[in-house]
Parts: structure tokens; sequence; C-alpha cells
């Protein structure tokens, strides 16, 4: 085989990431990776522009979107893979979504004027720029985080996270969600595959073990500075259900810092795996 890297998962200035595609299929032909995939937040916009430029630069880009979901008490992210980028299904769930966040950024604003930290609407939206007039972004609790720094209020993302804005923390709101299931039969009557992003990031036990009896197509092991024997543990588990076995950096730019695009990656075999779904999809 010969020598092939491809991230399956990272963000663009399209959800909350700091690099704008183009930056990003440029990293990658410098690294070099061979292939990527793009799996912004309830998004597929980026791949618009992206997939055109990623072919001239030689990447063979593969499209992809990371869903947040809910099962029982826990937040569960899925990654789907393999679909067509003018899928209506893919499509409007990512509008329900982005109506999903608006209401839950509202919340976290809400707490945030309480605790004496108000933030705007504006200020949030015109945290991470885009360099894009006119571009529908995914606005997260990353957007949030940045406008918080902007403001004074604390010294860094992460610390917004830590204090305020991470799960069950002071400013949190969930808000609206969908569940796991839910979305996973969204994804495959989308004709897409279903993959658990970061499962190691669970911390529910009964959680992992009723997500690990639902109709996923696979984990993402291979995941930013994973330790190879967290690695092990979650290819076993996948091996053992015959579940693709997926890998990413999760590279978010600067907003989150120390994870470099390609950083973690799939081989040739998973990439083209994922490719023949793809392709089958395009010719429907
Ligand atoms: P949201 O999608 O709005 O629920 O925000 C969750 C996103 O915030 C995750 O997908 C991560 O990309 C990001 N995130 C979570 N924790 C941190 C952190 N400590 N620093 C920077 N980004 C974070
Ligand atoms: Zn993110
Ligand atoms: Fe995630
Ligand atoms: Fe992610």
């Amino acid at each position: 085989m010969r020598d092939f890297r491809a991230d399956l998962h990272c963000h663009t200035t399209f959800s909350d990431g700091t690099c704008t595609p183009f930056e990003i299929i440029d990293k990658a032909a410098k690294i070099p990776l061979q292939g990527l995939s793009i799996t912004d937040h309830d998004t597929i916009d980026a791949y618009i522009t992206a997939i055109p430029y990623a072919k001239g630069k030689g990447i063979d880009l593969l499209p992809g979107v990371e869903f947040s979901s809910v099962h029982g008490p826990e937040s569960v992210h899925i990654l789907a893979y393999g679909f067509a980028i003018d899928n209506p299904l893919i499509l409007e769930f990512c509008q329900k979504h982005q109506r999903r966040r608006k209401q839950r950024n509202l919340l976290i604003l809400e707490k945030l004027k309480q605790f004496k930290m108000p933030v705007t609407e504006e200020e949030m939206s015109q945290a991470i720029p885009t360099n894009i007039p006119g571009l529908k972004q995914t606005i997260g609790r990353p957007h949030i985080a940045q406008a918080m720094v902007n403001k004074g209020y604390i010294s860094s993302v992460n610390e917004a996270f830590i204090k305020y804005l991470g799960e069950g923390k002071i400013c949190y709101a969930p808000g609206p969600s969908f569940t796991a299931e839910e979305t996973i039969h969204i994804i495959h009557k989308a004709g897409g595959l279903a993959i658990i992003a970061h499962p190691h990031l669970l911390e529910n036990t009964k959680v992992i073990k009723e997500l690990l009896e639902l109709p996923f197509d696979g984990l993402e092991a291979y995941y930013a500075r994973m330790l190879p024997h967290a690695e092990k543990k979650w290819v076993k588990i996948a091996e053992k259900r015959k579940w693709l076995v997926t890998g990413g950096s999760d590279f978010h730019g600067t907003i989150k810092p120390n994870l470099d695009l390609g950083c973690s990656w799939v081989n040739e075999d998973t990439f083209n795996f994922i490719k023949s779904h793809y392709l089958k999809n395009l010719s429907l």
C-alpha cells in the first residue's frame, strides 16, 4: 500500500474553526495528506467551493459533517460520511440544527448576562471572523467563549469552557436536541455512514453500553493525541462489531491550540471504503 494518510475530522470557519476551507486544504497539501474530510458542525456549505479547490491541490476531499446529539444524560457527537452534498435530508437536518443552536445560544447569553458578563448576539456571531461576506456560519460555544475573551471576562477559550460553558457548568444551557437514534436514522436514509465521534470522551458507562447497541457503522478510535493503549481499546470494540474504525485530528485552528491537522489519520483502505459509499450516492 502506498503511503496514504487521510484526516477525517476537522473544522473550518464555516463552523468553529479559525482556518478557511481553502487554508485547511493548503495545509493538508503541505503536510502532505492525500485525503481529507472537513467535518464542520451542522453544515456542509464549505463543500461547494472546497471540492473543486481540493481537486486543484491534489487532495481527495470526501464530504463529512459532525452532528451533536444526546443519548440520555450525555451529549454525543456523530460524524456522518459518504452522503452526497446535495442530499435534501442532510441539508434539512443541518437547517434544523441551526435553529436548535440559535435557541440554545440565546439561553447561554441570557445566563452570561445574569452572571454580569454580557455578550451581545453580534459580538458572539463576529467572534470568529470568516472573511467571506454573507457566510452562514454555524455558531457555537467556541464563538461565545472567544467573545468572552475579547471582552476581557476570561483569559482563554479553554477557561471559558472550564468555568462557565462546559456541560453542567453555571452558564451552560442544553436547549433543544436530537437523539443519537434520530441522527443515525437520518444519516442512513441519506445513504451515509454514522460514526461515533471521539468515543473516549463519553463519561457515562450506561450511555456507552447503549450506544454500542445502536446501528452505528463505526467509531472514531484514532483521535487527536490519543494514547495508543486508549486507541487499542476502541479498535477492539469496533472490530468485535465489524464496525469501521475512523480517525482524525479534530483540528480547529487557534481556537483549540496545540492540535495539528493530520495528527491522527486513516489509511487508504478505510478512506476508500467511505469513498465507495460516496460514489454510490453520487451516481444515484
Ligand atoms: P457546541 O457545538 O456549541 O456545543 O460547542 C462544542 C464545541 O466546542 C466542541 O465541538 C469543541 O469544538 C469546542 N470545545 C469544547 N471544549 C473546548 C475547549 N476546552 N476549548 C476549545 N473548544 C472547545
Ligand atoms: Zn468544534
Ligand atoms: Fe466533537
Ligand atoms: Fe469535531
